[in-house]
C-alpha cells in the first residue's frame, strides 16, 4: 500500500467529506441564488457552512468569503490591500519564503512601482521582528506575514509582528494561514491581522476552495466582479459542494484538533529521532516548530533522485514544494545552506492518520536509498 508523507501539498478527502459533497450534487443541487425552494435552502445552507468555518477561525461569518483557493485569497488580499494604500504609498513587506501565491503578485507590483521588501530568515529559518521593524515605512501599506512555512514548518511570529506594524504604521496586515489552519491554534483576532487566507486541501477537503478572512470594518475592494455572489465582493455561483465539504472537513479537524496536534507532534519527534539514528548523515534543516512538516537533508545526495527511489517503493515525499517541481526551493536557498545539504532536502509531512509504522518504512527507505545510491556511485 502507499505510504503518504507529502501532507503539506495536498489531503485525501474522507468519505464522510465526500458523501456531504453528494449530496449537494445530487439531490440539494439549487443555485444559492434561486428565489424558490431549493435555492433558497441552499442559500440557507451556504450561510450555515460559512458559520461552521468561521466558527473553527473564531471570526464572524460576515468576514469569511469564500475563494477557488488559497492562492486565491493571497492574490486578492494583496492586490485588494495595494489599491487601498494608493494615497498612502507603494512599501510592501513580506518574506523571502512565502509561498508563490504571495511571492508572485508581489513581484508583478515591484514591475509596475512598488517597492517590495523580503525580509530574510535566518539559518534556522525564522523572521526577526527587528527586521521588520526596521523595514517599516510611513509609506509601508501592507506587511504580508505567512502563519506557517511550507516547507521548513516555521511558525513564524505573526501577532507580534501585526501589534509592531499597527502601532507604527497605518499598513495592513495580511498572514497566509493555509498551512496553519487546523495545525497551530489561532484566529485572525488573537493575530491581529486584517486579512488571513485559507485553503480545503490542505485540511482533508477537496481542492478548489478556500476562503479569505476580511477584518470587519475594512471596505475591501472586489476580487471579481459579476452576480454579487459574496457580499459582491467575489461574484461567480458558489461552489456548493466543494464549500459543504470544506464546511464537514473543518468541523471534524476543529473537533479533534488538540489530540491531532499532540499526535502530529509526537510522531514529528519519533521520525527525527528514528531517521537520524538510522540513516547516517541525515540531519534536520530549520528548527520549525509546526507539528505535521518537518525537513531533512541527506548531505551528498540528490533529493529529486531520493524522491523517485522512494516512491518506487511506494513512499511518497516531496523534494520542496510541489509548486517548484524541478527548481531548487527558494525558501531552502534562502537558508543559506551549504550546497551539499540543499541538495538533498526532503520534506516530510504528516497528517491525523500518519502512523509510526508509515515512518519507520520510511527510515528503511531511506537506507535502502543510501547503499544503493551509493553502490551505484562506486
Ligand atoms: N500558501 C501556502 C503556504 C501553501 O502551502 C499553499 C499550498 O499550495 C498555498 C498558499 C496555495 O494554496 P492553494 O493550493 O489552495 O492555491
Amino acid at each position: 500500500h502507499m505510504i503518504y508523507l507529502d501532507h503539506a501539498a495536498t489531503t485525501p478527502v474522507p468519505r464522510a467529506v465526500v458523501d456531504a459533497m453528494y449530496e449537494v450534487l445530487t439531490e440539494q443541487f439549487g443555485n444559492p441564488s434561486s428565489q424558490y425552494p431549493l435555492g433558497l435552502e441552499m442559500k440557507r445552507r451556504v450561510e450555515s457552512w460559512r458559520r461552521t468555518i468561521a466558527g473553527a477561525l473564531g471570526c464572524d461569518a460576515r468576514q469569511l468569503f469564500f475563494t477557488s483557493c488559497g492562492t486565491e485569497g493571497d492574490n486578492w488580499a494583496i492586490q485588494g490591500a495595494v489599491e487601498l494604500g494608493r494615497r498612502t504609498g507603494k512599501h510592501i513587506i513580506t518574506t523571502a519564503y512565502e509561498h508563490a501565491a504571495v511571492l508572485e503578485p508581489c513581484k508583478v507590483l515591484e514591475r509596475q512601482g512598488d517597492e517590495v521588501t523580503y525580509l530574510q530568515p535566518d539559518r534556522a529559518g525564522n523572521i526577526s521582528l527587528d527586521d521588520l521593524e526596521a523595514a517599516l515605512r510611513p509609506d509601508t501599506v501592507l506587511v504580508s506575514m505567512m502563519l506557517v512555512n511550507n516547507e521548513l514548518g516555521t511558525v513564524l511570529p505573526v501577532a507580534q509582528a501585526a501589534r509592531l506594524v499597527h502601532q507604527k504604521t497605518k499598513a495592513l496586515v495580511h498572514c497566509d494561514a493555509v498551512q496553519g489552519f487546523l495545525k497551530v491554534p489561532f484566529t485572525p483576532k488573537e493575530l491581529g491581522v486584517d486579512l488571513l487566507t485559507v485553503s480545503g486541501h490542505k485540511i482533508h477537503a477537496p481542492k478548489g476552495v478556500g476562503a479569505l478572512y476580511i477584518r470587519g470594518g475594512l471596505k475591501f475592494p472586489p476580487m471579481i466582479r459579476g452576480g454579487g455572489q459574496e457580499s459582491g465582493l467575489r461574484s461567480g455561483t458558489e461552489a456548493t459542494a466543494q464549500i459543504a465539504a470544506f464546511a464537514a472537513a473543518v468541523e471534524a479537524g476543529a473537533a479533534s484538533l488538540e489530540g491531532d496536534m499532540a499526535h502530529m507532534a509526537a510522531l514529528k519527534e519519533e521520525t527525527l529521532a528514528r531517521l537520524t539514528a538510522q540513516v547516517p548523515g541525515l540531519k534536520r534543516v530549520g528548527e520549525g516548530t509546526a507539528p505535521h512538516i518537518l525537513a531533512v537533508t541527506l548531505p551528498g545526495y540528490k533529493s529529486e533522485v531520493i524522491v523517485r527511489f522512494l516512491s518506487d517503493r511506494g513512499i511518497c515525499l516531496s523534494s520542496g514544494s510541489a509548486c517548484h517541481k524541478g527548481k531548487p526551493s527558494h525558501v531552502y536557498a534562502a537558508l543559506k545552506l551549504p550546497k551539499k545539504e540543499l541538495d538533498g532536502v526532503l520534506r516530510i509531512s504528516f497528517s491525523y492518520d500518519t502512523t509510526l509504522e508509515d515512518v519507520q518504512a520510511l527510515a528503511e527507505g531511506l537506507k535502502a536509498a543510501q547503499e544503493q545510491l551509493f553502490t551505484s556511485l562506486s
